[in-house]
Formats: C-alpha cells, sequence, structure tokens
C-alpha cells in the first residue's frame, strides 16, 4: 500500500519540498522540469534507422535483425524511445514504484518527438496501456502504463482504451526469467476486455519498459483474437 499511499500525497509533497532532478537528485536550475542537463544528455535515443519491423539495430551486412525471430507474429511493428541505459534504469524505478507521475508528461513528450516513435503513434486509432492485475494495481495504486498511454493522448488527442485488455492472472516477475520462461510465463496472461474499441482498428499498445516483448506479444495475441486489424507496441524504452 505503501506506493499507493505515497502516490496519493506527491502532488502536496511536491508542494513543501521542491522535487529535485528525477536521475540524480540534484538540485534543478529552474522549475518545470525534470532532470538537470547531464541526466538529459545521458539518455540514449534508440536509433532512428534499424529494422523496419521492431526498430532495433540491424547488422550491417545482412538484414537479419536477432529480436524479430523471437517476437510474436501477432505484433506489427514496434518502437521505443531510449535504451534501458544512463538515467533510464532510474527514472523507471522512480515512475513505476515511487509514483513519480510527473515523468509521465516527460516520457511521452520525449517519445513523441522522435519521429520513428511519432509516426507510430500517427498510425494508431486506440491507445490500450499494458494492464497490471487488478491486485497489483490495488496494492501499486496506480498502473504506470497507464499513466504513460494518458499523457501520450493528452499530447496527440488520440483516444484510450484501458479497458480494452485484461490481465486475467497474475504473473511471475520477468526479471530472472529467460527469453524463453518469459514467453510461457506470460502466455495466456491477457484476455479481451470488451473488444468494442479495438475490433478491426489498429491498436497502439503502451508499456513503460520492453525486454524480450514476450508481454506486448501477449498482448497483442489477446487483441488480435478480439479482432484487432494491427497491433503496434510502443515503449519509453528498450532494455
Ligand atoms: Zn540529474
Ligand atoms: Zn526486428
Amino acid at each position: 500500500m505503501a506506493g499507493g499511499f505515497l502516490a496519493a500525497f506527491s502532488p502536496l509533497l511536491d508542494l513543501f519540498y521542491p522535487p529535485g532532478c528525477a536521475g540524480c537528485g540534484r538540485k534543478l536550475e529552474s522549475a518545470g522540469i525534470v532532470l538537470c542537463e547531464r541526466c538529459l544528455a545521458g539518455i540514449v535515443k534508440f536509433p532512428a534507422q534499424g529494422c523496419p519491423r521492431c526498430g532495433s539495430s540491424v547488422e550491417e551486412d545482412g538484414l537479419v535483425c536477432r529480436l524479430c525471430g523471437g517476437l510474436a507474429g501477432e505484433l506489427d511493428k514496434l518502437r521505443s524511445a531510449a535504451w534501458f541505459l544512463g538515467p533510464v534504469p532510474t527514472l523507471i524505478h522512480r515512475f513505476k514504484y515511487q509514483g513519480l507521475h510527473s515523468l509521465a508528461q516527460f516520457f511521452a513528450e520525449l517519445t513523441y518527438g522522435l519521429e520513428p516513435c511519432r509516426e507510430l503513434i500517427e498510425e494508431a486509432e486506440v491507445v490500450v496501456p499494458v494492464p497490471l492485475h487488478p491486485w497489483r494495481k490495488f496494492r501499486r495504486g496506480y498502473n504506470q502504463s497507464e499513466i504513460l498511454g494518458r499523457a501520450l493522448v493528452a499530447l496527440t488527442g488520440k483516444e484510450i482504451d484501458p479497458a480494452a485488455l485484461v490481465r486475467a492472472r497474475a504473473t511471475k516477475s520477468q526479471t530472472r526469467l529467460t527469453p524463453e520462461q518469459r514467453r510461457m510465463n506470460v502466455a495466456g496472461a491477457f484476455r479481451s476486455g470488451k473488444a468494442g474499441s479495438t475490433e478491426g482498428r489498429t491498436v497502439l499498445l503502451v508499456d513503460d519498459v520492453m525486454t524480450t516483448g514476450a508481454t506486448l506479444g501477449a498482448c497483442a495475441h489477446a487483441l488480435k483474437q478480439a479482432g484487432a486489424k494491427r497491433v503496434l507496441g510502443l515503449t519509453f524504452a528498450r532494455a
């Protein structure tokens, strides 16, 4: 409950204790920013030119993309804004577990400012955040993917439907699992909530971080089964 409790009071806390840089904690030069210049410069943007499907860099000599081979066929396209490097792991941790929701707008603006991500967002008809299991959402007090999704639609005017996907069962933390174990862990973990907003449409699936793509793949599978025309995956960070 601690996360939810703190999250509920964070706007109040910000008022009394102006927050430092979300990356390194140093005092910030001006109001209205979340990162110091050094942390901002430390963000490694995702390559603009890469595999047409997943966006990751491909070997010079061939067109073989190692990531795509393991991706669920239901995922039509993937883009991310930054690598999970430099200050990004700290930012994600603070956003996800410490309720630093002011980062959502920063993530959304940075993502929308990058051409490959912007093109992907423009293709979409409806934004669907990767859902948390209801129990985990209750304990955390929020779903960080939904907060990121809402920040994106505030910027782009797109439609959002957080009820389009449901996490049907809780899954183990993925951090210590191999790619194959991750796929097994999330297989069948998602089902469509109400298909109305996604049926026959291009869906933008939003999450904070992508590692192997197992979670996005399982979500894409559920969305396609419920009749989605195309499923595009967008994450702020890629590990
Ligand atoms: Zn900093
Ligand atoms: Zn690829």
